[in-house]
Order: C-alpha cells, then structure tokens, then sequence
C-alpha cells in the first residue's frame, strides 16, 4: 500500500515516506537556524497505536495548536463536538490550545493528542525538523503526504477487504467485515460504521462525514 509525496508526486510505503520526506523537503527548503527569517514546522502525525494512519504535514510557524486541532477533527476525528487535548506526555496538564506553534515544538519533540475521553482516538505528533520557509499558498497547515487506505481484510473470511465495522464485535478481533460477510453477520445492522481512512474508524459514531 503506498502514498503518495504531494510535493514531487512519487509514491512511497510508510517507512519509506518518512525516509524520503526528509530528503524532499531538504531539497526545497533550508534547515533553519535562528535567523528572523519565516519558519515552517514539519510534523508526523500518526495513531499511536496504528501506525499506517499517518499525516505528514508543514506548519506555519505562527500557527496555534487550535488550528491543528481544527485541521486533525475535519480530516481523520470529528463525530460529535468530544473534547480535545494536547499533552507533553498523554497524562500530564493540556497545553494552552492558544499557544502558537513555535513556543511548543522543537526538533525531536513528540506531543500526544487525544480526542474524546470517553471512546478516545489518541495520536502521535512530532516535530521531526524546522525549515526556513512559507507553506503553499501560505496556508496554515500544508499535506505534505497522507496514508493511503489501508484495506484491512474482513474478519471473518480473511480475503476480503471490509467494508464495515460491527461496533459489538470489534473489541474481539472479529468485527471488521467485508460486503459478503457483513450480510450474514449475526449482530444488528444499527451496530455497523462504515470503514473510513481514519484511525478512528469504529469508533463512537464516526462516518467520515
Ligand atoms: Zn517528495
Ligand atoms: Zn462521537
Ligand atoms: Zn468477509
Ligand atoms: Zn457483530
């Protein structure tokens, strides 16, 4: 399963993108030292717990952890409004989500970030380097690479990728289903989501929508 690189084009599998990000970005930006020109920040996003979820992105220096938040709900997380934290170490105190960008991360740094306490969806952001430059159009947030869909084969046949996720099921290893496989599935329809490229596939009542 590869993914593609939004600044050349070329196509990677996970490991390799991290690998060949930091060579891309190298050849159109300068690493940056502490002169006053603009910065952009590159962040690795993944699940913590699945790694073949994975955003790889540049942020404008004066960007806040609210447009993160913001951008990380419309693309993988947003069901129904939960609540949102960043935090230097999964447990300890939020980070102010005001705080720009800059004033939290550093080359190395790695922030955890979940998204609703209840059924939560926990991620994964490190600052791998700073560049001296601006993002495209100057946008806060730029993709530099996103995961492919992952097609995860259904539970129960083993052959199929699935196409939905039975929520009673899921917790024993057998709830991802393929069309098929899904139509003689014992449990209620009203249980199923739909498999969605996201980590939080499964999860509450999220469609992806
Ligand atoms: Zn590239
Ligand atoms: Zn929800
Ligand atoms: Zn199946
Ligand atoms: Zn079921």
């Amino acid at each position: 399963m590869k993914s593609k690189c939004q600044i050349c084009n070329s196509e990677y599998t996970r490991s390799g993108m991290s690998r060949h990000i930091k060579n891309c970005l190298g050849k159109h930006f300068k690493t940056s030292g502490n002169g006053t020109a603009k910065r952009v920040f590159y962040l690795h996003i993944h699940a913590t717990y699945n790694q073949d979820y994975f955003l790889h992105i540049l942020m404008k220096e004066n960007a806040r952890l609210e447009d993160l938040d913001t951008f990380l709900r419309n693309i993988w997380l947003e069901c129904c409004g939960h609540l949102s934290a960043f935090t230097y170490d999964g447990y300890g105190e939020d980070i102010n989500i005001k705080s720009t960008i800059s004033k939290i991360f550093e080359p190395g740094l790695s922030l955890s970030y979940m998204y609703d306490f209840g059924d939560t969806t926990e991620l994964t952001i490190k600052n791998v380097e700073i560049y001296k430059g601006v993002t495209e159009g100057n946008k806060k947030i730029q993709i530099v690479s996103r995961n492919a869909d992952p097609a995860v084969i259904c539970d129960e046949c083993g052959k199929k990728p699935a196409t939905v996720i039975c929520t009673e099921c899921q917790y024993e290893d057998a709830g991802w289903l393929c069309k098929k496989c899904a139509q003689n599935h014992e449990c209620d329809e009203d249980m199923f989501l739909p498999v969605v490229n996201s980590p939080r596939a499964g999860a509450c009542g999220y469609t992806g929508d």
